[in-house]
């Protein structure tokens, strides 16, 4: 999956380039873009492709209209966005396939852009329709993908499009691939992994996987309290998965057996309630009083899971340390994200909440990489193929 021609090694002079984006901006209730960063994101791409003369016509979904035409999402706001980064006019098709769309993308000259409307008013493109996609191929000569937000899907745009044409990635997978892929596949070491977040089921692929791969595996946030439970510990009122518990007690084995350093919190913040103004006060691990549950780890943990961090030449990092969006209990999630500005390796974090945590906490730009999509980072965490990627042409 990581041998991807790039849009450098393809020629696109002249050519019409279908270009897959993540569009799928956050929109209040009057329909304006409450945050472009999806858009900034895909500049890079879409400069390249207009400097080289290219005729970019642009795919994006957003939101989920279900397979029709519904104005709350169309990509109008989208469009008028773009043209203002881009300085140039991109020009919004009425619809995604048809005539009106085929004689707008004849019109475009070189270095023009133009976005198709949302790709799921139609119900094809989420059921990856071949029609759809053959149809959708006719509008473009090549076929680049850059939505890695959306390439653990296989729909029309994301995938099925690319049997039909010549393909490659942008710089914004290629970017995923050359530093998420060189950790999965060729880290320099010390290799540490942090995983934290609410639950051990969502991140049991991602443990199996790392397992294999890094020195040192950290687990922090929620999903600590189901492995004390696995340990014997007392965990008062913190959250468990009680299914899991045998299933966390099997990865402490595993990691013994592979002699991975598997080091869980030694001491966790408390509160009564669920709430920030609930008193709090941090004891040792195994002795969480019954009528108290884990909100944040400690301090002795923060202090001890830094300074592994600090001395790491890979870390990747996915799912806060505790209840963050609590100010009371980020103290742990903050540390761990200043010990990551601090380390001199490579810095990877692994996309959804501890992404919002670390560009909330103002440490975005101390990161080597911040990945740009939620499941699709799990599922590459996890090993998985992407079908978004696994499309695309090999070099
Ligand atoms: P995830 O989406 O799996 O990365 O989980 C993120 C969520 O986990 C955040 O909303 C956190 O508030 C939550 N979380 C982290 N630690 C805890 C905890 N100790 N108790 C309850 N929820 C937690």
């Amino acid at each position: 999956m990581l041998n991807k021609k790039s849009i450098q090694e393809i020629d696109v002079e002249s050519r019409k380039v279908l270009l897959r984006v993540d569009f799928n901006v956050p929109l209040d209730e009057n329909g304006a873009i409450t945050d472009d960063r999806r858009i900034r994101e895909a500049l890079p791409t879409i400069r390249y492709l207009r400097e080289h003369n290219a005729k970019v016509v642009l795919m994006s979904h957003l939101g989920r209209p279900k397979g029709k035409f519904n104005i709350k999402y169309s990509l109008k706001p989208v469009a008028e966005r773009l043209s203002e980064k881009l300085g140039a006019e991109v020009r919004l098709a009425g619809d995604v396939i048809g005539e009106s769309v085929l004689e707008m993308v004849d019109s475009l000259k070189e270095g023009d852009v133009m976005l198709l409307e949302n790709v799921r008013f139609y119900e094809e493109e989420e059921k990856n329709d071949k029609e759809f996609s053959r149809k959708l191929a006719s509008l473009g000569d090549i076929y680049v993908n850059d939505a890695f937000g959306t390439a653990h899907r296989a729909h029309a745009t994301t995938a099925g499009i690319a049997e039909f044409l010549p393909s490659a990635v942008g710089f914004l997978i290629k970017k995923e691939l050359d530093i998420m892929g060189k950790a999965l596949t060729a880290p320099e070491r010390p290799f540490v992994a942090i995983l934290g977040g609410a639950k051990v089921s969502d991140k049991i692929g991602v443990i199996e996987n790392l397992l294999d791969k890094v020195d040192t595996l950290l687990i922090g946030g929620g999903m600590s309290y189901t492995f004390f439970k696995a340990m014997g510990y007392e965990i008062g009122k913190s959250i468990l998965e009680a299914d899991k518990v045998e299933l966390a007690g099997k990865i402490l084995k595993k990691a013994e057996t592979k002699g991975v350093k598997l080091l869980l919190p030694v001491d966790t913040t408390v509160a009564a309630e669920f709430s920030n103004e609930a008193p709090l006060k941090t004891v040792p691990a195994a002795m969480i009083p019954k009528d108290q549950m884990g909100m944040d780890i400690g301090e002795n943990t923060s202090r001890i899971f830094a300074e592994i961090v600090k001395n790491a030449k890979t870390v990747v990092w996915n799912g806060p340390m505790g209840v963050f969006e609590m100010p009371n209990f980020a103290k742990g999630t903050l540390a761990l994200a200043k010990a990551m500005s601090e380390c001199t390796g490579t810095t990877i974090i692994g996309g959804g909440d501890s992404a919002a945590a670390i560009e909330q906490m103002g440490f975005a730009d101390k990161m080597t990489h911040i990945s740009t999509g939620g499941g699709a980072s799990l599922k590459f965490l996890e090993g998985k193929v992407l079908p978004g990627i696994d499309a695309i042409d090999d070099k």
